[in-house]
């Protein structure tokens, strides 16, 4: 991209250097309207109500990717050490997800959750979550096992458990059409149904056509990576996609008062299966992290690339073998999980009176942006934000950049202010 030229309001605004009268100018630039691509127009917007943003879509509409295929959950912030983006953006995160749902009347199931130890080894797990709590200034309690259960009659766990009040959930997809209704009033233009093909010297090829943008900002989640680095950007970095499957439970399940989950293992970015309280009162255990083959690969040949698959198999093969922090056991054990009984029978751990006919019915799955550094051939624990004065790139949206999307915008922000300041 090129350099940008100042304005008055201290924003970016394009100097008119197009010789076609096709090209589309813009100030700013959003690839890929999921939450990040939203949040991040929403604040550029509000700092200046006179720049332009505009955003490219693939898709025929918004959040058709995990923005719009998550379990809903707004995290609390516990699980992050305290120097990672995570740890700083999760708080403040959800309590701004929840002003937004409070202001947009959208439905919040607020009933808390509890994170369960299935056995005695678990509980160091446990106090290892309570100490980050503390050190995020993260609300949490670590309580007996009889507390446990006055909160959840149906939960199960050994000695303690970790008390959650502020995780919530919410409808991902409508908290993703109220937050697009919300840019449209902003004048926000997103151009659906339009690919980035590529980009350089401030011109971007779409599949419709071409733009003249001040800032490009890309935030294409699962294509994140290709599109990073083909303007230099990213390089130490490869997606490999996971692939989480949800089951939704029939009305036998019977009474439900928590979100329950695992303790995980923190050497890896999952969280475990989980259950979920939906915000229309139903309850989804999930998700799983499968290796997927292809980054759409949501069912069938979806989205199929010969290329993908073939980078998806080097990537899992070199990771099975180096086996960093217990790669080859995650891998076998996410995969195990595709089968309902397997899924179930991990999720009955945490409730009592839970079998594999009260989960009949596999919901949209999703499928996570995880970035795999190549030189140490590790799984990327944190959000990474890499780009220069012209263009930015979120790399590693990965959970919990839901909830933590509205301060994670203001950090994304704030770094393209600082960028363009350097350069003038
Ligand atoms: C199974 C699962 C469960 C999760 N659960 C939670 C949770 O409970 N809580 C939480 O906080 N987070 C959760 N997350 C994480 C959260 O959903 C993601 O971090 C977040 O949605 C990422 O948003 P995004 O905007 O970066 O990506 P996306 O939503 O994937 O959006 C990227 C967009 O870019 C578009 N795009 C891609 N390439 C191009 C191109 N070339 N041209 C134009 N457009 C393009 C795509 O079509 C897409 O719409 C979960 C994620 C998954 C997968």
């Amino acid at each position: 991209m090129r350099r940008i030229e100042g304005s008055g309001s201290g924003w970016p605004r394009l100097k008119s250097h197009a010789k076609f009268v096709t090209i589309i100018k813009t100030d700013f630039l959003i690839i890929g309207a999921g939450i990040v691509g939203f949040a991040v127009a929403r604040e550029l917007r509000r700092r200046d109500p006179g720049c332009s943003v505009r955003m490219l879509e693939k898709e025929s509409s918004a959040g058709r990717h995990a923005s719009g295929r998550n379990s809903g959950i707004l995290h609390a912030g516990f699980y992050y050490s305290e120097d990672s983006l995570k740890a700083r953006f999760t708080r403040e995160g959800n309590r701004r997800m929840r002003a937004f749902c409070a202001e947009h009347k959208l439905p919040v199931m607020a009933c808390g959750k509890l994170v369960l130890a299935n056995c005695e080894q678990q509980i160091a797990g446990l106090e290892e979550l309570f100490r980050r709590a503390a050190r995020n200034g993260i609300e949490a309690n670590l309580i007996t096992e009889t507390e446990a259960r006055e909160l959840e009659p149906r939960a199960r766990t050994t000695g303690k458990a970790l008390w959650s009040p502020t995780t919530s959930s919410v409808n991902p997809r409508d908290f993703m059409q109220a937050l697009e209704n919300e840019l449209a009033a902003a004048r926000v233009q997103i151009d659906k149904g339009v690919r980035y093909v590529s980009g350089g010297n401030a011109l971007v090829e779409s599949s419709k056509g071409r733009y003249s943008a001040g800032h490009l900002v890309n935030a294409a989640g699962l294509y994140a990576d290709r599109i990073a680095h083909g303007l230099g950007f990213g390089l130490r970095y490869r997606l490999v996609p996971f692939k989480g499957l949800y089951l939704y439970a029939n009305p036998r399940i019977g009474s439900f008062r928590r979100h329950l989950y695992p303790v995980p293992n923190l050497n890896n970015p999952f969280l475990g299966v989980h259950f979920t309280l939906t915000s229309d009162n139903r309850v989804k255990i999930g998700p799983t992290a499968i290796p997927a083959l292809w980054r759409e690969q949501y069912g069938g040949l979806h989205g199929f690339s010969l290329k993908e698959c073939g980078e998806a198999l080097l990537n899992n093969t070199a990771l099975f073998f180096k086996d960093p922090r217990g790669y080859r056991n995650l891998a076998v054990q996410e995969i195990r999980k595709s089968f309902r009984k397997a899924m179930v029978d991990e999720a009955s751990r945490m409730a009592s009176n839970v079998d594999d006919s009260m989960f009949s019915s596999w919901g949209p799955p999703g499928i996570r942006a995880q970035l795999l550094d190549i030189a140490s051939r590790t799984l990327v624990g944190d959000f990474v934000v890499e780009g220069d004065a012209d263009s930015t790139h979120v790399l590693n949206a990965v959970s919990p950049a839901f909830t933590c999307a509205f301060p994670f915008a203001d950090y994304v922000v704030d770094r393209i202010a600082g960028m363009r300041h350097k350069v003038e």
